[in-house]
């Protein structure tokens, strides 16, 4: 055997990121050609890795790519550099720093910025006009102006400061904007609040010039397939493209196929005859069952891999063998202990053996919804969790 041999490691989040592609076709099904799409890249592409998902996100064919720290404009920008790709525009969509403008300006990244309000455009503009004279060049930033329509973080509430920001030097309105805050709330919520978003960003338009090619865009993941009428020129798709779903929420078809397609460990130990009321883990939150011995196999997965410290208190499930078994006991850093006394006699769980902590096996399938369900968290917040935390290998998914 080779000596140097590495071994591959024990936990891992099993991605394709091929599927992004397969993604992006399935969403322009629903927006049609004239609409452009704008990949959010932010959070290094939803926990997925910037370096990784670029190939994919670009040969998927979007014209905007969207991401909010320069530490992911950096990424974006050589990788454009060495790949020679100069037909997808960049924005960014939260207002920059002082600094962040500055090194974006002097790298020549053309990273086109979100402004909100009067001040801010100002305040951008006397940082330009200062590295204009010190660079001895013109300096033009190109933005996107956000109206407030119910997230209330960043936009323009004021048609007359609008006007203002148009006539600010050194800033040229290239999109205009607005995010939507409550899709995700119960029928017909969702919709009357949307509408009415909707309609307060056409309203504070129709009182402005612009010019005709400035992009209007609002949608994001749960609006862009399922309430067309908030596409406009492009829209912004975050974690529908990385194939979350909330039981289809976002997605009602049913063909988006998540990225991370599997998270995995595997056993490393088998206890047998464990007593009846045996503690499990720390503080003893946990027991063995009382009417009989157990099993119990041992997986290296912990919260230091992102597995929730009390998941046993919401009721997790692994998949061993194609079953589903229940965790017991209070997560430890890197292992959790799994009741496994029901297993198939004749299909016995054994040393090695995979456990797949999200995904498919056999006939079961554990979501990501399932997982974040649990611990009442939402997808992507749970999953950038894990995946930030876990290391993640390139495996085609099935
Ligand atoms: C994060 C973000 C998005 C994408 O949101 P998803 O729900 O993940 O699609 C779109 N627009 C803005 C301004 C955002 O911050």
């Amino acid at each position: 055997m080779d000596q140097n041999y590495v071994a591959p490691d024990a936990c891992v989040i099993e991605m394709d990121p091929e599927v992004y592609i397969h993604n992006i076709k399935e969403l322009r099904v629903s927006t049609g050609d004239k609409v452009k799409i704008c990949a959010v890249m932010k959070a290094d592409a939803y926990g997925h890795g910037i370096e990784v998902m670029m190939d994919p996100v670009v040969r998927s064919g979007v014209e905007y790519i969207s991401a909010i720290d320069n530490c992911e404009f950096r990424i974006m920008n050589k990788w454009f550099k060495e790949h020679n790709i100069n037909h997808v525009r960049l924005l960014r969509i939260a207002p920059a720093t002082k600094e962040e403008l500055t090194e974006s300006i002097i790298n020549q990244w053309d990273v086109e910025e979100v402004v909100g309000s009067l001040e801010q455009a100002q305040y951008y503009s006397k940082i330009i006009n200062e590295l204009s004279q010190k660079l001895g060049r013109e300096i033009i930033v190109k933005i996107h102006l956000n109206i407030e329509t119910a997230m209330g973080r960043m936009g323009f509430r004021k048609v007359s400061d609008v006007k203002l920001t148009q006539e600010v030097t050194n800033l040229k309105v290239v999109g205009i904007m607005t995010h939507l805050a409550r899709e995700y709330e119960a029928p017909p919520n969702d919709e009357i609040a949307t509408r009415a978003q909707v309609d307060l960003f056409i309203d504070f338009i129709s009182q402005l010039t612009l010019e005709s090619n400035v992009i209007k865009h609002v949608a994001n993941s749960a609006a862009l397939v399922k309430k067309k009428y908030t596409q406009f020129d492009m829209v912004r798709a975050g974690s529908i493209a990385y194939g979350e779903d909330k039981d289809q929420f976002q997605d009602p078809r049913g063909v988006i196929k998540p990225i991370f397609h599997k998270w995995r460990t595997s056993v490393v130990i088998i206890l047998r005859d464990v007593p009846p009321n045996s503690p499990i883990g720390y503080n003893g939150i946990q027991r063995t069952r009382s009417d009989k011995d157990s099993t119990t196999a041992t997986i290296r997965v912990g919260y230091d891999y992102g597995f929730p410290q009390y998941g046993c208190l919401n009721k997790h499930f692994v998949l061993i063998r194609g079953k589903r078994f229940p965790i017991i006991g209070k997560t430890s850093m890197n292992m959790l202990v799994i009741d496994i006394t029901d297993q198939d006699l004749d299909n016995q769980i054994q040393l090695g053996d995979e456990v797949v902590i999200v995904g498919k096996q056999g006939k079961e399938y554990i979501s990501w919804d399932e997982f974040s369900d649990k611990q009442k968290k939402g997808i992507t917040e749970q999953y950038l969790e894990i995946a930030n935390q876990c290391p993640k290998i390139i495996v085609q998914s099935e």
